[in-house]
This record gives C-alpha cells, sequence and structure tokens, in this order.
C-alpha cells in the first residue's frame, strides 16, 4: 500500500512517527508509479478528503496496458465517457497481456452487442480456474457431498466476488471504475492487492445493459457534454435498452436478454458475494439490509450485510472521505433487484449507491434539499455525512466507489474462508430448512390450460429451482394429486427461493415503506393454481425431473371434419396463434356450446375446415403452441363472429418509455404486430384512416403529463440516428422529444374514437380519456395520502362475464396486481352497462403484499367500457401487462385486441331506464 502525500498531512504526529517504524512495509513498494495519473487525479479531486491512499496512484508496469495506453485518457477524466466497444477492447488488450485477467463471453444483447465477464486473480488461480469454478459448484448443492468432503472443498476453494456496473446508463461512472480497478488488482504490488489477488477470485460485468451503455454515452455527448450543473440538465435519452430503464434491476422473472444472460452465468460460477454499482445518492451509500427484510432468506446474510458495509465504512471515515453510511436507504423486502440473484442462490447481494452527475461533468451540487438535511443529515448510520452543497467530478466517484471496492475486497480477501463457509452453510441451511419447517413443498396440479402452468415451471427451473414430475398419485395431508402434477420439493439448495416465490407475501408491518413491489406470489400472477403443502410426506413422493416443460398441443381431427375448434382455457398463446394464422378466417363463438362430449367455452376459435390447407395450419400452431382443438362435423349454431386483426397502435410519450416496453415486450413475445407510435404521428392525424385500435399502456402518472410529456429543454433534443451517434432514432426518431403531443394530439385521440376507433388505456393512462373529456361522464380521481399499495396483488371481481375481455376465464374473481391506476367513478345510471371488473377492496381482498387503508378502492371500476362517438374507450385502472410477471392477466388486454370491433355495450334492464329520468 502506498500512502499519499495528501493522506500523510491530515495524520496526527503520532501517526508519522508509527509510519516511519512500518516505513519498512511500504519501503519495499518499487513498483514504478504513472507520475501522469498521480497529478492528473489529484487535479481532478475537488477536495483533497474526496481521494484515498488506495486510489491516489498507479502503477506503470511493462507490457501490460493502464486504462489510458488503450482509451488515450486515464479513468475519470472530465468529460470523457467511454463506449463499450472500446471498454471491451481495453479488457481483451490488458488480458492479453496480464496473466491474472481472463475475458469470457456470456451472450449478446437484443441489438447483438456482446455480454463480457472479466476475471482477474493471480496467475495460478487463474490457470486453474475451471478448478475452483468447481469447489463452489460442489458447495452449493450440500447434498451431494459430506460435511467432511465440505470442509476439504472449503479448505481448497477461494470465494468469487462479483462486480457488476452499467446495470443503469444514466449512471455512468461504474463501467469508467470498473476498468481502472481490473488494471489495479492485475498489477499492483501491495499487500492489500496482493492479498485480493491471492486470496479472492474477482468477476466482473463491465457494462450489464451495452445497449443502454452506447446510447447514453451517445447522449451525453450529443447533448450533456455542456452542462455546467443541475440547473441547465438535458435530461436522459428516451431508451437505454430495447424495452425498459431500472426495470432491469427489478425484473424478477428475468424476462430480458441481458439479465437471463448473468443468470445463467451465476449458476454456472456460483459467486458468493454480487455487488451492484449503483449512483444517485450522496456521496456514498452502502446498503446493508435494512427492514422489512426477507424473512425465508438465511439469517447469516442478515449478518454478513452490515459487516460488510460497517467495514467499508468505517474504512473510508479512516481514511478521511466523508459522506459515507449506510442503512436509511434501501429495504430487503422485494427479491426482484439484480444481484438478488446471488442471495437468493444463498449468497450475498451487495449495493452502492454512489454520487454521480449523470456524466462526467465537474459541477456544482446541491446535496441537501431547500428545506432539511435530507441525506446530509448526522445518524447513528451516517456519523460523517455528505456536504450540503459540493463541487463533485467524476474523478470524486471514481475515488469513493474504487475505494469501497478495493475495501469490500480487502476484508473477503482477509476472511476467505468465512465468505466461502458461509456460502456453503446458507446452502446446507436451505435444504435442511425444507426438511424441518413447513411448508415442506408445493404443487401444481395439471389444468385445462397447460401453457401457464409450463410459463410457471420454467420461470423456476430459470433459476435453477427443481421442479419433479409425480410419477404416481401422490396423497397427502391436503389431499390426492394425480400422476403428472408437478412438485417443488423445498430440501433442495434454491428451496427457500421457491418459497419466496410461490408463498403469500405477508409485509411484517404497514407502517414500514419499501422501495419496490411487495407482493410477487406467482401462482396469483400467472393464474395457475399452487397448493402449499404442510405434510412433511411431499419430501418422499417419488418424481422425474423436469427440465424445460415443453407443452404438446394436441389437435383431434374426426373424420369429413366442417371445421375446427381451438379451445379457449384461458392461454395466452390463442393471441399467437391468431397472428400464426392470419390468412385464415377464424370466428369465436359467444357462447359455450356442447360438440359430443366436449364442452366448447366461449371465446374458441372455430375455423372452417375447407379453407386452403387450413387442416396442416391449424395442427402446426395448435402443437406448437400447446393448444387442443377438436374437429367439428358441423358448424355450431352458437353466435359467432370474426375473429379479425386490428390495425394497432401502442402510443409513447418520449418520456416515459419503459411501462410502454414492458407491453412492447409482451406482444413481441407473443407475436403481436403493432405499430409504436409517438406524438409526431398522432399530431399528424387521420389516426382512424390508419387505425382500429390504438393501445396507451401506463405511463406519466396523469392526464396532464401524458399530454405535455417532456419539458422543452433549451434547444431540441433530436433522436435521430447519425452517423456518429448510430444509437440514435432507434425504436422511433423525432427531431425533439420534448413539449409532448399538447392539446393537438389530445384532439386527434378524440377524433379517432368518434370515428369508430377503439382506445385502449391501462393504469395511469387511465387519467387521460377522463381528464381530456374523451370520456366526459367519467371521473378519475386518486388516493388519500393515508392509502399506500405498492404492488400488492389483490382481487377483482368480474361483473360481466360473457364481455369478450374475459373469454377464457372460468372464475369470478381473480387476483390482479394493483396499478395504483385511477379512482374512476361511473355515473350511477351507466354503472351496469359500463363497469365490466371492479376491485371490492378491504381487508379480505388483499390477496399478497400491503395495501394500507384498502377500504378507499372499495367497489371501484377495474375496467370500464365507455361508448364514445361512434367508437369506445376502454379503460384498465389495472395494468394488465407489466413487468413480465401477471401472465394471468394478459388475456384480458389480449382479448381486447382479438375482439376490438365485436365489443357491444350489454342491454339495459328495463328496471334501471326509469332512473335516467
Ligand atoms: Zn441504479
Amino acid at each position: 500500500m502506498r500512502l499519499s502525500p495528501s493522506f500523510r498531512h491530515r495524520l496526527s504526529p503520532i501517526c508519522i512517527l508509527i509510519l516511519a517504524v512500518t516505513s519498512s512495509v511500504f519501503a519495499q513498494q518499487k513498483q514504478q508509479m504513472d507520475e501522469d495519473f498521480a497529478k492528473s487525479v489529484k487535479e481532478w479531486t475537488t477536495r483533497p478528503e474526496f481521494i484515498s491512499p488506495l486510489v491516489d496512484h498507479l502503477p506503470k508496469v511493462a507490457g501490460v496496458p493502464s486504462p489510458k495506453d488503450v482509451l488515450g485518457y486515464h479513468i475519470g477524466t472530465p468529460k470523457k465517457l467511454t463506449r463499450t466497444t472500446e471498454i471491451y477492447k481495453y479488457y481483451r488488450e490488458l488480458a492479453a497481456k496480464s496473466p491474472r485477467v481472463k475475458v469470457i463471453n456470456i451472450g449478446q444483447t437484443d441489438e447483438g452487442r456482446e455480454c463480457l465477464i472479466v476475471i482477474v486473480a493471480n496467475e495460478d488461480t487463474i490457470k486453474n480456474i475451471e478448478m475452483y469454478r468447481g469447489y463452489l459448484a460442489q458447495l452449493a448443492d450440500p447434498r451431494r457431498i459430506t460435511e467432511a468432503q465440505a470442509q476439504e472443498i472449503i479448505a481448497k476453494a477461494k470465494p468469487i466476488y462479483h462486480l457488476s456496473g452499467g446495470l443503469h446508463s444514466a449512471e455512468t461512472g461504474p463501467p469508467e471504475m470498473l476498468m481502472e480497478l481490473a488494471y489495479r488488482l492485475a498489477v499492483e504490488d501491495a499487500p492489500i492487492i496482493n492479498a485480493i489477488r491471492d486470496n479472492v477470485i474477482v468477476t466482473i460485468t463491465p457494462v450489464v445493459e451495452p445497449d443502454g451503455r452506447d446510447r447514453y454515452v451517445d447522449w451525453y455527448y450529443r447533448y450533456k457534454i455542456d452542462e455546467t450543473g443541475e440547473q441547465d440538465s438535458m435530461g436522459g435519452p428516451p431508451y437505454w435498452g430495447k424495452y425498459i430503464f431500472h426495470d432491469n434491476n427489478r425484473d424478477i422473472n428475468y424476462s430480458q436478454v441481458t439479465m437471463r444472460n448473468l443468470l445463467e452465468w451465476y449458476l454456472q460460477w456460483h459467486p458468493p458475494i454480487m455487488h451492484d454499482l449503483h449512483e444517485s445518492v450522496p456521496f456514498m451509500y452502502t446498503f446493508s439490509g435494512q427492514a422489512p427484510q426477507q424473512p425465508a432468506l438465511d439469517p447469516i446474510l442478515y449478518g454478513e450485510l452490515p459487516w460488510f458495509a460497517n467495514f467499508e465504512m468505517s474504512q473510508m471515515i479512516k481514511y478521511g472521505m466523508p459522506g459515507v453510511w449506510t442503512h436509511g436507504f434501501v429495504d430487503m423486502w422485494s427479491p426482484g433487484y439484480l444481484a438478488f440473484m446471488s442471495s437468493n442462490h444463498n449468497g450475498m447481494i451487495r449495493m452502492y449507491e454512489t454520487f454521480g452527475n449523470g456524466g462526467a461533468n465537474t459541477m456544482k451540487r446541491k446535496v441537501a434539499p431547500p428545506e432539511g438535511a435530507g441525506q446530509t443529515s448526522r445518524e447513528w448510520y451516517r456519523p460523517s455525512p455528505p456536504y450540503k452543497e459540493v463541487e463533485w467530478s467524476m474523478r470524486n466517484n471514481t475515488n469513493y466507489m474504487q475505494t469501497g471496492v478495493l475495501s469490500a475486497l480487502q476484508l473477503t480477501s482477509q476472511f476467505p474462508k468465512v465468505v466461502i463457509e458461509n456460502f456453503y452453510k446458507k446452502s446446507r441451511n436451505s435444504v435442511e430448512d425444507g426438511k424441518t419447517n413447513a411448508p415442506y413443498g408445493f404443487i401444481i396440479t395439471p389444468q385445462a390450460d397447460m401453457t401457464r402452468v409450463a410459463t410457471l415451471v420454467n420461470l423456476l427451473r430459470l433459476q435453477g429451482i427443481e421442479v419433479g414430475k409425480a410419477t404416481g398419485e401422490i396423497k397427502l395431508k391436503e389431499g390426492a394429486f394425480p400422476a403428472g402434477s408437478f412438485v417443488i420439493k423445498r430440501d433442495q439448495p434454491y428451496g427457500r427461493l421457491a418459497k419466496i416465490l410461490l408463498e403469500k407475501q405477508n409485509f411484517p408491518d404497514p407502517n414500514l415503506r419499501t422501495y419496490d413491489d411487495t407482493g410477487w406470489t406467482m401462482g396469483l400472477m400467472i393464474g395457475t393454481e399452487v397448493k402449499e403443502i404442510a405434510d412433511k410426506a411431499i419430501l418422499d413422493a417419488p418424481v422425474a425431473t423436469v427440465g424445460k416443460l415443453e407443452i404438446k398441443g394436441e389437435m383431434k381431427s374426426g373424420e369429413a371434419a366442417a371445421a375446427y375448434a381451438i379451445i379457449n382455457h384461458g392461454s395466452n398463446n390463442l393471441i399467437t396463434l391468431r397472428f400464426r394464422l392470419k390468412d385464415l378466417k377464424v370466428q369465436a363463438n359467444e357462447q359455450a356450446f356442447k360438440s359430443g362430449d366436449a364442452e366448447i367455452p366461449a371465446g374458441s376459435f372455430i375455423i372452417a375446415a375447407n379453407q386452403p390447407d387450413a387442416h396442416n395450419k391449424v395442427k402446426a400452431a395448435v402443437e406448437s403452441l400447446g393448444l387442443n382443438a377438436i374437429a367439428l362435423s358441423s358448424t355450431p349454431n352458437a353466435p359467432m363472429h370474426e375473429v379479425d386483426l386490428p390495425r394497432l397502435a401502442v402510443y409513447s410519450t418520449w418520456g416515459n418509455t419503459q411501462e410502454v416496453g414492458w407491453v412492447r415486450h409482451a406482444l413481441d413475445k407473443f407475436e403481436v404486430k403493432y405499430d409504436l407510435i409517438y406524438k409526431e404521428r398522432v399530431k399528424q392525424g387521420a389516426l382512424r384512416d390508419a387505425y382500429d385500435m390504438i393501445l396507451i399502456p401506463n405511463q406519466s402518472g396523469s392526464g396532464k403529463r401524458l399530454v405535455f410529456d417532456r419539458e422543452p429543454a433549451r434547444k431540441p433534443l433530436a433522436y435521430t440516428k447519425s452517423d456518429q451517434f448510430k444509437s440514435h432514432g432507434v425504436y422511433g426518431e423525432s427531431e425533439d422529444i420534448t413539449g409532448g403531443m399538447g392539446l393537438q394530439g389530445a384532439l386527434e385521440f378524440e377524433k379517432f374514437v368518434n370515428a369508430g376507433g377503439l382506445l385502449v388505456t391501462l393504469g395511469a393512462a387511465s387519467f387521460f380519456p377522463p381528464e381530456f373529456g374523451l370520456t366526459r361522464k367519467i371521473d378519475a380521481g386518486r388516493t388519500s395520502a393515508q392509502f399506500y399499495a405498492p404492488g400488492p396483488i389483490v382481487e377483482a371481481e368480474i361483473l360481466q362475464t360473457s364481455h369478450p375481455i374475459f373469454y377464457g376465464y372460468t372464475k369470478k374473481t381473480l387476483p390482479v396486481r394493483y396499478a395504483n391506476g385511477p379512482l374512476l367513478n361511473v355515473p350511477e345510471r351507466d354503472r351496469e352497462q359500463q363497469i365490466l371488473m371492479r376491485f371490492p377492496g378491504g381487508e379480505k381482498s388483499v390477496m399478497s403484499g400491503l395495501m394500507r387503508n384498502p377500504n378507499e378502492i372499495r367497489n371501484r371500476p377495474a375496467i370500464v367500457d365507455v361508448p364514445a362517438g361512434k367508437g369506445r374507450v376502454i379503460l384498465f385502472a389495472t395494468n394488465p401487462c407489466y413487468r413480465w410477471q401477471n401472465h394471468g392477466e394478459f388475456a384480458m388486454l389480449f382479448n381486447t385486441i382479438l375482439h376490438h370491433n365485436d365489443i357491444r355495450t350489454i342491454e339495459k334492464k328495463a328496471t334501471q331506464t326509469a332512473e335516467v329520468k
């Protein structure tokens, strides 16, 4: 370790004396240092206390390239951000020259960029990296080893400490810092670094979301490089990755390709620690897992988290760095944050938030809010608070992050066996917990729609949870379950994770607030019954291991078929089938009917057999999509309508593309064709000539914000592709993304509806039609300040069971995720006709997670269908397409698309017409 002159300044004379005595340790330090680095870094660090003796120097080693040797600039150079290609180039050159560095590819992004992992350790470890990977894999599944074998493995194994940067594209510092860290770990000859290199395997995701990184860096060079302070911020680009922004840290089902790449890598390598580097609060917050905590996770974890956080905080305070704190920010409830990948699999999630400027400009920052101290107050967990105002630079940010990470690695290098032993113990405890504490397992019984069963089983399998298929009938206290039932036993390494994902979430204290969702119970969200089992005998039930569950559909074709009926049991795949068979005429029966023994529910597809190649086309689609079809000897005489596909547009503001992105992602996955349109298209008018249905996904929070959107900036913000900015103009183009569609746009939507179009709004977008008079008689209100509902799952009651939106739904009530949409009010005389679904409200209706004051939503509409002009508006107060979670609600949206022009208002009962007077 090399102590900087600035550090010596801050030490007392006694310390200097001690330093002199112990200087023999430092005297061995003969490594040549990069003078230019030290000088530059000192200049870019805005105050002497914003740096530590760990990072104020950088060795120069002949033959091994430093970041500057490849990039042309040091890390933390003002106004320099690095694109993914250059970042990868640096790591590859470093790996080519250093036997202590290895680069591996783990897949590709949506836009075809590479996803990489970088490994840094001593030469010997790198040479034998497969052996070390094997040790951790063995410890990750303690069922296969004895306690004595485990101890032998622990004695030989080394912990992997994984670091991730660039998950959030606007948080630009970590991908920069990690390059310098990798170089330092590879080359520096200092006691702390040597111990890390020898005792720890450091792995790095240089950029978790490469598409977003490049788009943001392009945006920075296009607009943000001239920013001088917070007051003239130009904001960020309209997209990061293809679909989502911050929600890549809420992707609990690993729907996005970059998250999935990392998960697949994780399950091969089993890092006991996974540490995400974020930017937001001053100057550095290190996550310690505050309440509310996920109680199903191992209690050891809750000791480990503050152990690390407190060590980092005390080290950095010792180095004189102010503003390092822990506790008091992010809680440990929702298991959907990316690094939960590790804690959910018996490792340890870690997170930092450091202070970023959204780019690499040095600027004055107001840290405290105008009133009060905010995060600059002194608290027990913040003994040395951040300053109220500060001049802040990218290098400051780099210094904080890197000093924190080096401290965490120092701790790991001093206690490598403790970290590994804890990992092993947590894995063993998970298995043991499943043998000693109910529930001992979960059972999913086969149901009419097996495609949703497959969705659930495959999402569990994706996370490494073992699922078995019962080879015979299982008799338990809970009842008898047929052969073919899917069984999740809890006595497995990821048994705790299975419990977390499948059980009902009982939020511990309604007075606590939480950072994200409180409910995610997978069976409720996917619309598949999952039985919790308290009978220990489930652990002995004979099962066959399930790999990826593929449901093969079945076409029972009879002699001289007149038509085929594709049975609607609520599968989301029906919409895919309709799009795959777009050349065939497809009808839907509006009432259930019988054909022989078979009951054909309303909303099934009826396809006349005399169409060209109908048999083969239907068979191929049905089989590949896991659906069931039967041949009908005659055309049914039930009332039917044609299932013709709408010319569909999905409307997005430029300012809130993420929730739209989740809907786009689902539509893409189910092969639904649509145009993505923005204000530019809306303002052109003639929407009805081009579209039959326009969908406005949840966005913006109010009608006003949907209409006026992003505040105009100092100059137009073009999002257009150019040679210089190739990542722009993707998923839409605009000469100026600010200003919103304005009243002119609102008027065009009104014209669209009046001319016979169907407008469908989801969640908060449902404020727009009432607030701008498209549905004049409907009001959209808000809950009170006492109401608090961070993503619970609540009961909804279907009022118009025969409405096409509910084809495939067999029960009168169903679980929905509460979306904090508007509290809709329909005039009393229209309620019977226009309210399709409502929230019963009250405590009993909360099925999972937290809703404070649930009486506020009592009997409020959840879906309203309002005729307007020649068209109609359907308002969802729910969000039927949320983060690839609520597959059980998708069909309501898909049915709206499929039956867009066959939705009719029910007849009013005679008794009620009297009221109208
Ligand atoms: Zn972040």
